[in-house]
Parts: C-alpha cells; sequence; structure tokens
C-alpha cells in the first residue's frame, strides 16, 4: 500500500529518514531472530545490550568523541538536564549563562535555583536575533561552568564559533543542531541534546561529558540526577528509554552510511541555502534573524501581516506541508529542516513561497 507522507517542517518531535522508518517497521515484530520487538525486550538481555552497545559506540563514531569522554543515555529530555547542569556542576556557587533564546533562559532559569548565576550574554532587548561575538561576551574566570545553547529553535540562530573560555569548561545545550555537523567535542566539558530533533525520538536525554569535569554531588541529590551515578551504572541504574535508545542507533546508521557528519554538514548547508537565498531575494519575506547568525536548522521569517503569515500556513498544509507555524512565543513562520528533511522538501517549499508571494504582494 503506497503511504501518503507529508513534509514535516516541525521543529520536533521532528521528521525521521524514511530509511529509519521503514527499519523498525522491518524489525518490529521479530528483531533479529528474538522472536519480539525491541520493545518488549528486558533492558539487561544479551539482544538488547547489542544494541545499546551498538548505539554508543556508533555515536562516538559518528561525533568522533575522544576518549575521557563518557556517554550518558537519561529520560526527562533536554529539560531535566537544565536542572542537572547546577547539581552536578557547581563548584564555588559560580556559573556564567549566555542568554541568546527560550531555553539558554529556561536553563538560566532553572541555575539560579542552585546558585549565582551571572549572565554572560542577553539578547532579549533585540527579541534575540543576536548571537554575541567573543569580545561581548563576558565571562567571569572563577565561574564553574559556562553555558550556552549552540541553536535557537525558537528564533532561528546558531552559534558559529564555540567561544574561548579561559580554561572555563563549557557545558552546551545541543538540542537542535546535534549531528547536523562535526563539532570538536574536545573543546567542551558536556554536550547535552534532547533526542526528538536530529537524534530520533523523544523520551531520551543524550549528555556527552568530559569525566573530569565529575565531582561528588551533595548527598541528598537524587539518584537519576546525578551524572556519576548514571554513568557508573552505564546508564542502567533503572530502566533506560529502551526503544529510543534503538531508533537513535538506526539515525546513526543512517547518517555514517551517508558519509557521517561532514556529509550531513554539506547537504544541510546546501538546504539552508536554497531558503535564505531566496528569502534574501524577495522582498515580500523577511528572516528574523541577523545574516551572519542564521541557523542551518530552523529558518524563520515573516511577511507583511499576521494575516498573511496565518493565510501561508493554512494554504501550506492543504499542498501537503505541516507545521510551519512559528513557536507560539513568536508567531511567523517556521521551517526546521533537519537532517532528515530531503532537499526537494525544501525545494516544494520555496516553489510555494514564490507562488504565494506572487498572489498576494
Ligand atoms: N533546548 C533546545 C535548544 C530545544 O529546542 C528544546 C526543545 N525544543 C529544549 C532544550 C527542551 O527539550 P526537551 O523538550 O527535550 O526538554
Amino acid at each position: 500500500m503506497e503511504t501518503k507522507r507529508v513534509l514535516n517542517f516541525s521543529a520536533g518531535p521532528s521528521m525521521l529518514p524514511v530509511e529509519v522508518l521503514e527499519k523498525a517497521r522491518e524489525q518490529m515484530l521479530n528483531y533479529g531472530n528474538s522472536g519480539m520487538s525491541v520493545m518488549e525486550m528486558s533492558h539487561r538481555s544479551s539482544s538488547y545490550l547489542a544494541i545499546f552497545d551498538n548505539t554508543k559506540a556508533l555515536l562516538k563514531k559518528v561525533m568522533n568523541i575522544p576518549e575521557g569522554y563518557e556517554i550518558v543515555f537519561i529520560q526527562g529530555g533536554a529539560t531535566q538536564q537544565f536542572s542537572m547542569i547546577p547539581m552536578n556542576y557547581l563548584k564555588n556557587g559560580k556559573s556564567d549563562y549566555a542568554v541568546t533564546g527560550a531555553f539558554s533562559k529556561k536553563a538560566m532559569q532553572e541555575a539560579k535555583k542552585f546558585g549565582d548565576v551571572r549572565i554572560a550574554f542577553d539578547g532579549a532587548s533585540n527579541q534575540y536575533k543576536d548571537i554575541p561575538s567573543q569580545e561581548e561576551l563576558q565571562l567571569d574566570n572563577t565561574a564553574s561552568y559556562v553555558h550556552y545553547c549552540a541553536n535557537n529553535t525558537i528564533y532561528g540562530t546558531e552559534w558559529k564559533y564555540v567561544p574561548e573560555t579561559n580554561g572555563v569548561p563549557i557545558i552546551c545545550d545541543m538540542s537542535s543542531n546535534i549531528l547536523s555537523k562535526p563539532v570538536d567535542v574536545s573543546k567542551y566539558g558536556m554536550i547535552y541534546a534532547g533526542a526528538q530533533k536530529n537524534m530520533g525520538i523523544a523520551g531520551l536525554g543524550v549528555a556527552i561529558i568530559k569525566k573530569e569535569l565529575l565531582q561528588p554531588v551533595p548527598e541528598r541529590t537524587p539518584v537519576l540526577l546525578d551524572y556519576t551515578l548514571q554513568i557508573e551504572n552505564d546508564s542502567m541504574y533503572n530502566t533506560p528509554p529502551a526503544y529510543a535508545i534503538y531508533v537513535l542507533g538506526l539515525v546513526l546508521e543512517w547518517i555514517d552510511g551517508l558519509g557521517g557528519l561532514e556529509a550531513m554538514e554539506v547537504k544541510n548547508k546546501e538546504k539552508a541555502a536554497i531558503l535564505y537565498d531566496y528569502l534574501d531575494s524577495s522582498d515580500f519575506y523577511k528572516t528574523h534573524s541577523n545574516k551572519e547568525n542564521r541557523s542551518l536548522m530552523n529558518v524563520t521569517f515573516v511577511t507583511a501581516s499576521k494575516e498573511l503569515d496565518d493565510l501561508f500556513v493554512k494554504e501550506s498544509i492543504k499542498q501537503g506541508m505541516t507545521n510551519l507555524k512559528g513557536h507560539r512565543s513568536v508567531g511567523g513562520i517556521r521551517a526546521s529542516i533537519y537532517n532528515a528533511m530531503p532537499k526537494a522538501g525544501v525545494e516544494q517549499l520555496v516553489a510555494f513561497m514564490k507562488e504565494f508571494e506572487e498572489r498576494n504582494k
């Protein structure tokens, strides 16, 4: 039976590669002659442990994670880690946060519950259109860590460099651009993400942690919020999000088979250029972010009025394109074009944008 699929521009949970969905379907009822679905397996069974170990090994390979780093799979998404970060890494109570969007603000607010937070940059007064330059960052050399969010999903901005922090460990939320391009993991104390964009499905949070950063946590720390304890138990102190880890493995196999993160970056730059080149050539649409900070993953723009934005979204759905409505806090239009969005999907969107402009300008 032919399955009619839409072009899903959702910011997350978002589109998955068809090849991944097909593989999951093929293995659904009987995974590798186990006689059961991955969903039904004990997380301690040999069948499941092979999946788990393979996923970790693939993440290490694809992201080129150096020795001295540990991978943790947990529940609670990226948001739970907003709380875990100050609970685990504060030394003298001090931390620095660069606030470039809604999620870095949430991370900062959570850290305030545990210590003394300095704002290294605040983009609020310019509607989060900017990413600070190195010179604009006000860093404290005595902070326990510096936190920033590499890609601002709601506003459509992305850091194009890794800040220099004078030896202070960097903790980075990469929820919406992890696996979209190569990163030098060795520059980070910790990288973390919710999986439901480029890594697979909701229910899984991933953390890549430099072992050196770990220190004993206060005794009252809940067990599941202690990174050291998670590592000591190889993410199996309790039942991990087993199926989501399996899907991450399928996604990583797909990326690896296409040439890894270098190949993803080439494709992602190509897709984003198709959209931004058209947006720059048009007077009808206006992007939210400043040109030099534009995200390769979330492309945010508006027409001249809210009515036209709404009409655009309504008509796009009829054309088989969904979830183009901007985030409820900023409005407008947002096209999320993660790894799984094909180039042809972006071309179809631009063709519709041109046609919509012609009819409404
Ligand atoms: N950080 C970023 C950059 C995000 O885009 C999101 C979710 N869209 C979050 C954090 C929160 O993630 P979760 O829902 O997994 O807690």
